[in-house]
């Protein structure tokens, strides 16, 4: 029954603390976190064949082509502990992969019911993509100005070491917004005119944004 799932997708630009928040929502809603980013950067440090096509795209902040993230995504949402729901992040990123995504989700009787949408301007997000750290083993990220970890260089939650992304540089940075607003602003617009965007503030702090959230949540779910 289309009613019992709880499939979201996080939507914003590069910068905008989509995966901080979606980590939070996922744990409080018991949804797996599906993070297209996340799945590719695993690919590559595995060395498999997708991780060796999309390593061009992703340094050059360019998009991994629509036929092998699509790809990817079903079958990670076709596994057992993504049957009840999922929480999509980073995905869908054009019209293609949004259409994709209505028909995975319309063959097993479920439908997308919020398209989370967090706003922040765009002279703010490569200041912040800038000053990102990224955990090796997790993914989780911070910043050390607004979100610092505790202590310098390791993971607050599982003690791996941090790393700057490769695209997070300014210029490749500046490349990945430019691309969110020719392929993804589409992909907002789209959920816009079905009524199931839901407007976030993501300039405030961390703990702000996920109140708001968790509230969107409840009022468009419950
Ligand atoms: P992210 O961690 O979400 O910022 O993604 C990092 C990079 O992975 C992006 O700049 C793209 O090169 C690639 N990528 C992630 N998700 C997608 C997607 N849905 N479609 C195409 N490329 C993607």
């Amino acid at each position: 029954m289309a009613g019992s799932h709880l499939d979201l997708v996080l939507l914003g630009p590069v910068g905008a603390g989509k995966g901080t928040q979606a980590r939070r929502i996922a744990l409080k809603y018991g949804v797996p976190h599906i993070a297209s980013g996340d799945l590719l950067r695993a690919h590559r440090s595995k060395e498999t064949e997708l991780g060796r096509q999309a390593k061009a795209y992703m340094d050059r902040g360019a998009l991994v082509p629509d036929n092998l993230v699509i790809t990817m995504i079903v079958e990670r949402m076709r596994q057992p502990d993504a049957h009840d729901g999922v929480l999509l992040d980073g995905f869908p990123r054009t019209f293609a992969q949004a259409q994709a995504l209505d028909k995975e989700l319309d063959e097993e009787g479920r439908v997308l019911k919020v398209a989370l949408y967090l706003e922040v301007p765009f002279d703010i997000l490569v200041e912040r993509a800038a000053g990102r750290w990224t955990c090796r083993t997790c993914q989780a990220t911070y910043n050390y100005r607004v979100n610092p970890p505790k202590r310098k260089g390791i993971c607050d939650l599982d003690g791996g070491e941090l790393y700057q992304r490769e695209d997070d540089r300014h210029e490749v940075v500046s490349e990945r917004i430019n691309v969110y607003i020719q392929d993804t602003v589409p992909v907002v617009d789209y959920y816009r005119a079905r009524g199931i965007l839901r407007e976030i503030d993501g300039t405030r702090d961390i703990e702000s944004v996920a109140i708001a959230i968790g509230q969107q949540l409840e009022a468009a779910v419950w």
